[in-house]
């Protein structure tokens, strides 16, 4: 009865590579996903002349030719998906601003281990040993999550207090509580603060593990986008699963996970029903608890675990095209953190609530792809990310008016901030809310970054309880949900880390 060895539900990046995984060992694998295309919210979509990036601000760990990075080694080289990456020159610039337009900071970041710590000590002076000291970390906190993943998730105690006692220590901690026991002076912390927004969670809640693998693999082999959006990577993926013989299913819904006793067996689809040794799921396990999975199997550990946790970035999002160059429109960065520069637990509270915007994450595509739109054209997009469900307060019939004046707000941030003009010069302009990721990619509240990555809940944790959690008999959850936690490249590494689990199972079914 049984006729695939797996089926993964969805194809969001982690469940691309969970399917590519199984495909390419040779087993039987059906994919099915609700919408006509992969890439679940790492997409593009058209919109006049422009095609725009839904996703994508930058990826770490693809690195230079001469050493790359492990999300290269995985995509290009393992799965054979031949993407052309562009090198984003600077990692970033942030601007602190008050409302009144008066700028507090303006300071732009450098990769390269060397580069970065240089322009660290001439913002902050006298953080070269810590900096160095972070790097040891980093590099140490690398080998251990390579060392736990090689173990799927049961390591031996013995090797990681031995090999990795200040990846123990660490991972018990948040980063600000790292950066005080690094000693960074408190200047330096704000710079090194930075990308707590793209993380989502405040920097005396974040898992530091967590902080410190972006960070640092940010700043050792830099950041890139691919050359034609995240649509080339995922259709690329899509290309390379049915290479490997994997079997695809679009504009097919999962409505409910079939199961036998207490191991799933099947997913009742709306093209009827089909039977697996293995289901993955790339959706949010909450949404597949409340509405997939019959209440009588689902055990208690998982259930308290779901609810227990808490979503993480909504996204609020602004893409333009405008009809002048970024040369005409006096634009060099490729991205800007403009924020009122507070201190990030502040910020992280006022991203709760509806107020007025003064913060986004504002990209120019063109500085690195200059030629991603038609010759005299440039695209741009704006970003932030709330912390609490805000937009489920906002009426259907104020949704419209509403989320066009809050576009307006975070353009005119932009303006104020940079002092460069571009609202007169909008070609095009599309806006997704919360509500728009929550339609599109079934995100509970539109929370792209599955579970918030902070405290109880940390990456450490979730991978050091892998062999705990996941109580499902048969069934597994992918991406971004998952154990190392939201981002390209950490749905794509759970994904491969799913596939291999399933796959070593399945070694076990068959002897
Ligand atoms: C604006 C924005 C900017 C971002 N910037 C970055 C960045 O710069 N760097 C970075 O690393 N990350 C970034 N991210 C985060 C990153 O995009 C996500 O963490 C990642 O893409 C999530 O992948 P996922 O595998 O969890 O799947 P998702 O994208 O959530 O996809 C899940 C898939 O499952 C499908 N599905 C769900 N339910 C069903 C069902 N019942 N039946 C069939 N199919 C179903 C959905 O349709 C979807 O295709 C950004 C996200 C956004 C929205």
């Amino acid at each position: 009865m049984q006729k695939y060895d797996a089926i993964v539900v969805g194809a969001g990046l982690g469940g691309l590579s969970s399917a590519c995984r199984l495909a390419k060992a040779g087993k039987k694998v059906l994919l099915m996903e609700q919408h006509n295309l992969p890439g679940g919210v790492a997409s593009s979509f058209k919109r006049g002349r422009f095609e725009f990036e839904t996703a994508l601000h930058e990826l770490a760990a693809i690195g230079a030719p001469e050493k790359r990075g492990d999300i290269y080694k995985l995509v290009n080289e393992d799965y054979g998906v031949g993407i052309e990456w562009l090198a984003i020159p600077d990692l970033f610039r942030a601007i602190h601003v008050k409302d009144d337009g008066t700028i507090i900071r303006d300071f732009t970041m450098p990769k390269g281990r060397k580069e970065f710590a240089d322009k660290l000590e001439e913002y902050a002076p006298g953080n070269r040993k810590a900096m160095e000291q972070f790097y040891e970390l980093f590099d140490e906190c690398e080998r251990a999550l390579g060392y736990i993943s090689s173990a799927h998730g049961s390591p031996d105690s013995k090797v990681l207090r031995s090999q990795y006692p200040n990846f123990l220590k660490a991972g018990a901690y948040t980063p600000n509580d790292v950066l005080d026991a690094l000693k960074f002076t408190p200047s330096a912390k704000k710079i090194m603060g930075t990308y707590w927004s793209y993380m989502a969670v405040d920097m005396y809640r974040l898992s530091s593990i967590f902080y410190l693998m972006m960070v640092g693999s940010l700043i050792d082999g830099g950041a890139y986008i691919p050359r034609h959006t995240s649509h080339e990577m995922t259709v690329g993926l899509l290309e390379r699963f049915h290479s490997f013989g994997g079997e695809s299913w679009f504009n097919v819904r999962a409505e409910e996970i079939l199961f036998n006793g207490d191991r799933a067996c099947g997913v009742r689809t709306t093209r009827g029903e089909v039977y697996a040794k293995h289901i993955i799921w790339n959706g949010n396990p909450s949404m597949a608890m409340a509405n997939m999975i019959p209440a009588e199997v689902i055990p208690e550990r998982e259930l308290k675990l779901a609810n227990a946790r808490k979503f993480s970035a909504r996204m609020f999002v602004v893409y333009i095209g405008l009809n002048k160059s970024c040369e005409e429109l006096g634009i060099k960065d490729y991205n800007i953190f403009i924020s009122p520069g507070l201190d990030t637990a502040d910020e992280y509270k006022r991203v709760g609530r509806m107020e007025k915007i003064r913060s986004t994450a504002a990209l120019c595509y063109n500085v690195v792809n200059p030629d991603i739109g038609p010759k005299g054209t440039c695209q741009m997009s704006f970003t932030m990310a709330y912390s609490k469900d805000v937009w489920g307060d906002v009426e259907l019939e104020d949704y419209v008016k509403f989320k066009n004046e809050k576009a307006r707000e975070i353009l005119e941030l932009y303006e104020r901030a940079t002092g460069c003009s571009i609202i007169p010069y909008i070609e095009e302009i599309s806006v997704a809310t919360p509500w728009t990721f929550c339609r599109y990619a079934s995100c509970p509240e539109g929370g792209v970054y599955g579970y918030e990555a902070a405290e109880w809940d940390n990456c450490m944790a979730r991978m050091m309880s892998l062999s705990y959690d996941n109580n499902f008999k048969g069934l597994k959850f992918t991406g971004a949900s998952g154990p190392r936690g939201d981002g390209y490249s950490e749905a794509l590494i759970t994904g491969d880390m799913m596939g291999k689990m399933v796959l070593g199972e399945l070694a076990k079914e068959d002897m």
